[in-house]
């Protein structure tokens, strides 16, 4: 075994506060493991300041979405991590009661924790006070570092003056320290403006300090335009999406199981799983020409990307288990280096395709029955990369529009307008399956 490889085991010696907390005698048994265990594994080597909130996060963030284990909370909290990005909405509050159990006992300082919320346009500001008490009872804290809207899909939304006036009350009570946004681009029902107008205008605004946005080595333009602003404007610039990388095992498992179940499949999206075991089949042949012990390592290769840019503050990947967390710290700090980034030069040229931006949705006007594109291949990803199977399901469950059904009855016109060749149509055919598990 790896020398000083993190493990669930080497984590739990930090879970020692979290037994505690939930009443648990030292000794007791957490996932199987007993709490008297080493703290070896790898640690975060970089922190950057935090724009103008001149707080010293780590390069890498915890992006917290879809994890309810307190003690591996604390574990990602041990290993140096001290950036949180949370939100109200994920697993409805489950997620910020679960950092509220793992900062018990912990330096409250010494941790910036980043919550969201998603505003209606109608919202008045005594909800979003409620709201943010309600985030603060969970969080089990008597402030929170950063509250920022969640998805402001337009300016106009940025602009909302009752969560402004309200954030204004947050701070004088010394509730909230800093006003932040998160925002991928494009979203059902939306008025198209892209992530990079939403950004820029934040940035414009001046009253925000912190903000998420999408940035990676193929969706790549956009997101630099924003980090420039940014920085112009001393605002703290966190990431997520930084692994554009289809899971492509996953996808041939799917493939072929289709194949031999001899399903009636429409002609495109046929047409479109073989050129998908074409490609699932070369990405043997490309990990063997790029000497990749495992296909993660091209993500890998995505984070060291990211934090090559010095705007960036930091990369907040979903943290999801034990395996993810020992990957992500062990990148803290790292060059992004020749490997690295001939590896990424051949993944974009040979898988670029298969990669329907993040924050684009440039071909969603010319789809005449309001699919949002963009949305479901999100939440495909969020299915197939980033493991969050029912999450994904529930929110694809819960479009209000028109799904990806309706694709086999179409002329496909999507796929006309993507400028960056992605087969979009099959891939919204297989995403459906995929998201209602037909
Ligand atoms: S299919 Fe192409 S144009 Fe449409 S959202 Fe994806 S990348 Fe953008
Ligand atoms: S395939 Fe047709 S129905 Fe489906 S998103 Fe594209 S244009 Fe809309």
């Amino acid at each position: 075994m790896k020398k000083n490889r993190i493990s669930r085991r080497g984590f739990m010696g930090g879970s020692l506060a979290v037994l505690a907390g939930l009443g648990l005698p030292r000794g007791s048994k957490l996932f199987g493991q007993t709490s008297d265990t080493n703290t070896d594994g790898p640690k975060i080597k970089e922190y950057r300041t935090l724009g103008r909130t001149r707080f010293n996060c780590s390069d890498i963030g915890f992006g917290s979405s879809g994890v309810t284990d307190p003690a591996f909370i604390v574990a990602v909290l041990d290993a140096g991590v001290n950036y949180i990005d949370t939100a109200e909405s994920y697993l409805r509050g489950q997620v910020e009661s679960a950092i509220g159990k793992a900062m018990q006992g912990r330096d409250r300082k010494k941790v910036f924790i980043s919550t969201k919320m998603g505003l209606r346009q109608n919202v008045t500001k005594q909800d979003v006070i409620d709201r943010a008490n309600k985030c603060l009872e969970r969080l089990k804290l008597d402030y929170v570092d950063c509250l920022q809207i969640h998805m402001p899909s337009t300016v106009a939304a940025l602009k909302n003056e009752a969560y402004h006036s309200a954030i204004k009350d947050l701070k004088t009570e010394g509730k909230v320290r800093f006003s932040g946004l998160s925002n991928h681009g494009s979203q059902w029902g939306d008025v198209p403006e892209t992530m990079e107008q939403v950004h820029l205008a934040a940035a414009e605004d001046g009253r925000f300090d912190v903000a998420l946005l999408v940035y990676n080595f193929i969706q790549q333009e956009m997101g630099e335009n924003i980090l420039k602003a940014y920085k112009k404007k001393n605002v703290g610039a966190t990431l997520m999406k930084t692994n554009p990388v289809m899971n492509y095992l996953e996808m041939k498992e799917r493939v072929d199981k289709s194949e031999e179940e001899g399903r009636d499949v429409n002609p495109r999206m046929k047409a479109l799983i073989e050129r998908l075991k074409a490609r699932a089949d070369r990405a043997e042949t490309f990990k063997s020409r790029y000497s990749l012990t495992k296909f993660n390592e091209i993500r890998d290769a995505a984070i060291k990307f990211v934090l090559n840019n010095p705007d960036v503050n930091a990369a907040c990947p979903t943290i999801l288990n034990y395996n993810d967390l020992e990957a992500y710290v062990s990148l803290s700090g790292s060059k992004f280096d020749l490997k690295a980034q001939n590896t990424l030069a051949a993944y974009k040229t040979t898988f670029g395709e298969f990669y329907c931006r993040h924050a684009c949705g440039k071909c969603e006007p010319q789809c005449p029955h309001g699919v949002p594109v963009n949305t479901i291949m999100r939440y495909n990803h969020y299915f197939l990369g980033q493991g969050k199977e029912k999450a994904a399901m529930l929110d694809y469950a819960a479009l209000p529009t028109n799904k990806a059904d309706i694709c086999s009855m179409c002329g496909g016109h999507c796929e006309q307008a993507c400028p960056y060749g992605v087969p979009v149509q099959g891939l919204l055919m297989m995403a459906h399956r995929i998201l209602t598990l037909v």
